[in-house]
């Protein structure tokens, strides 16, 4: 799991201090999550904050451990059909590269997970991409929406997908109310029919064949607002619940650190 700058945050006194050396609470928090800052540079974190954030991995060890698992997937790659991978994966090959669409941006891998890409792919997707070519099952989405804890595995798996992912992303929407603007605008994000009684809806697709649904409802007289992500009812046969969540809990991490450094994004 990654460490979301928000995560982190929630826990800082957020008073802006600088005594850690960064303008902000917010920076910091930012810093500490890519692992340039022990969160010991911070004089005025609480004895529970400390203990709260003890088990926080930085995203430079698990990029560490990812790495890892990326080149198992390339050594897998090599014995994988391109041409069958794009027609099931619903991308294209072309003179020995399988070119995917990922949030809108063309990604493409030769036989030796080579990369030509447009997009910055971070590990949280370098994983779930390798994945999806050499093991994704290539179903249509059935067009039913459900939520992550109802795919086969993600209660079970990830008890605190909520926290993790949809809460980290809801706190970004709170902070920065151009986030779906901003989203349709970098990523390719389409506005939909706001679904389940939600203000605004948008579908993201982080890969081809898995549309995801991203659906805020906005702080209301005293209601506190809520966001919450919904996949296709064929997600969970398409991808492996750990690629699913991979990609869900990176996106609120990239979304976070977009936030804290550019306060809104760039
Ligand atoms: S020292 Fe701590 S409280 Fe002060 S700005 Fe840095 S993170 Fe915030």
């Amino acid at each position: 799991m990654l460490a979301n700058p928000l995560t982190i945050f929630r826990h800082l006194e957020q008073s802006n201090c600088r005594e850690c050396g960064e303008k902000t609470c917010l920076a910091f928090a930012a810093a500490v999550a890519i692992g340039q800052k022990p969160l010991a540079a911070c004089p005025r974190l609480s004895a529970t904050a400390k203990a709260a954030l003890a088990d926080v991995p930085s995203e430079a060890k698990s990029s560490e451990h990812g790495a890892e698992h990326v080149a198992k997937l390339k050594a897998e790659l090599r014995h994988i059909d391109l041409t069958a991978a794009a027609e099931r994966c619903g991308g294209e090959y072309l003179n020995g590269w399988l070119t995917l669409n990922l949030l809108g941006k063309s990604c493409a891998t030769d036989q030796n997970g080579n990369l030509r890409t447009q997009l910055h792919l971070n590990p949280w997707m370098l994983s779930p991409f390798f994945t999806y070519i050499i093991r994704g099952a290539g179903l249509e989405p059935a067009g039913n929406w459900l939520s992550f804890r109802d795919l086969p595995g993600g209660m079970e798996r990830y008890p605190h997908f909520r926290r993790r992912a949809e809460e980290a992303m809801r706190d970004v929407a709170d902070r920065h109310p151009s986030l779906f603007a901003d989203l349709a605008r970098i990523f390719s994000a389409k506005r939909q029919q706001p679904h389940f009684g939600a203000d605004l809806s948008v579908l993201l697709l982080p890969l081809p064949k898995l549309p995801l649904l991203l659906s805020y409802w906005q702080a209301d007289e005293g209601i506190a607002s809520e966001l919450h992500l919904h996949l296709d009812e064929s997600a969970g046969r398409n991808l492996d619940i750990d690629s699913i969540h991979e990609i869900c809990a990176g996106m609120a991490t990239m979304f976070g650190r977009l936030a804290a450094r550019h306060g809104g994004f760039p």
